[in-house]
């Protein structure tokens, strides 16, 4: 399948060209096909697998450019800010000749911006629930207009606890002729408890029903004692040629702290987690993405979705609470067929936890000791022969985007 065969737009496939993609990912070749024929469409493939480009591309195919005074045709709806940005930022990329509006609405900031850009005209509206809710409420934005409604990562929109907000809004998108597009990771049943009734006849298309690690991704463990967590990790940075991090700890109050002892050690590092303001998560994901700062540590609100190139390194300081959640912070890194290494760190009460992720992508993570650390107590590993590391499959033809040219 090539992305001239899918239909689109030629405007579209020069920008297709230009961000260098040689061939649709499965769920691109599965999913525009069915949108471009107007049906609603529940997509679910894994992270990294180019789910935004499956919406954003026909959506610009059928939006055909900017209409002046129109009120927007389309809103896309995604539970962070910083992944409400990325989207804007790939309708913009793929837009560029075709060049319809886009308002970005998100929390954390200030209305005023927001609300002159509605009221100038927006063709595509990207927006997180409670801000659109507010401007629904203000009357600064009707929904009326909506003829296509995209809920992008509505797992993580579920998990982060706006289900009901993303309900009202899709009641309040009235439009009879809508269609309706759902991306996520995984379809669960809550997912499609939510969606009853708002999509007609939808044709789902699901890439992987099991979610799993990247093939592109070397992952590890490294057990250690919990008092020796942050010295291990220090040892560990060191031995890693760091490029670019992502540290992932459970807590906020974690992330502060270890960021604050990297400094100490006069890493150059930025932390990254929902108490902090927009202005400093925004500014640190801008100095990681720039090369400025080396670390980004992070809560799981970096974990899902959040398409930072180049991540050369994760280390998950704390084993992460849900399974999914090892898979979505280890696929920071390996995206796009570049590769990655990820290592977590495992203190013996985390052991539980562990056991219920390898049960989940049905794999036993090779575990590892670091020769030139001090332990306190000699680590358990589990047996060399199980541990081998997986293979990297680089320009294997199953790797998840298919042979690069
Ligand atoms: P998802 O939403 O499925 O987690 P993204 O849409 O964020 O994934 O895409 C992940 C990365 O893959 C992005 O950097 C994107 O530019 C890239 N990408 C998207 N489509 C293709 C393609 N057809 N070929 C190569 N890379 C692609
Ligand atoms: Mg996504």
């Amino acid at each position: 399948m090539t992305f001239q065969e899918l239909g689109l737009a030629p405007s579209l496939l020069e920008a297709i060209d230009v961000s260098g993609y040689t061939e649709p990912t499965p769920i691109q070749a599965g999913a525009i096909p069915h949108i471009l024929s107007g049906r609603d469409v529940i997509g679910s493939a894994q992270t990294g697998t180019g789910k935004t480009a499956a919406f954003a591309l026909p959506a610009l195919h059928i939006l055909d450019g900017h209409r002046k005074g129109a009120a927007p045709r389309c809103l896309v709806l995604g539970p962070t800010r910083e992944l409400a940005a990325q989207v804007e930022g790939q309708f913009k990329k793929y837009g560029q000749s075709s060049a319809p509006k886009c308002c970005l609405i998100h929390g954390g900031v200030g209305y005023g911006k927001q609300r002159d850009e509605l009221a100038a005209g927006a063709d595509v509206v990207i927006a997180t629930p409670g801000r659109l809710l507010d401007h629904v409420q203000q009357k600064t934005m009707s929904l009326d207009s909506i003829e296509l409604l995209i809920l992008d990562e509505v797992d993580r929109m579920l998990d982060m606890g706006f289900i009901d907000d993303v309900k009202r809004i899709i009641r309040s998108c009235r439009n009879k002729k809508r269609q309706t597009l759902l991306f996520s990771a995984t379809v669960s049943e809550d997912i499609k408890r939510l969606i009853k009734g708002s999509l007609r006849d939808p044709v789902e298309v699901a890439i992987s029903i099991k979610i799993s690690p990247a093939e592109t991704v070397k992952h590890e463990v490294y057990p250690v004692g919990a008092m020796q967590k942050f010295d291990l990790l220090i040892a560990l940075i060191d031995q890693m040629e760091v490029d670019s991090m992502i540290i992932f700890c459970r807590m906020k109050v974690g992330a502060d702290r270890i960021t604050r002892w990297l400094q100490e050690r006069g890493l150059s590092c930025g932390a990254m987690h929902s108490n902090l303001p927009q202005k400093a998560r925004t500014k640190a994901l801008e100095q990681f993405k720039d090369g400025k700062i080396k670390i980004l540590v992070a809560t799981d609100i970096a974990s899902r979705g959040l398409d930072i190139a180049n991540v050369t390194h994760v280390i998950n300081y704390d084993v992460p609470e849900h399974p999914e959640d090892y898979v979505h912070r280890i696929g920071r890194t390996g995206r796009a067929q570049r590769e990655g290494d990820a290592a977590t760190i495992v203190a013996p009460d985390e052991q539980s936890k562990l056991d219920a992720i390898e049960r989940f992508i049905e794999q036993q993570i090779p575990q590892r000791k670091l020769e030139s650390f001090n332990y306190f107590h000699e680590p358990i590993i589990r047996a060399a022969e199980d541990a081998k590391p997986k293979r990297r499959r680089r320009n294997s033809a199953s790797s998840k985007f298919g042979r690069r040219r």
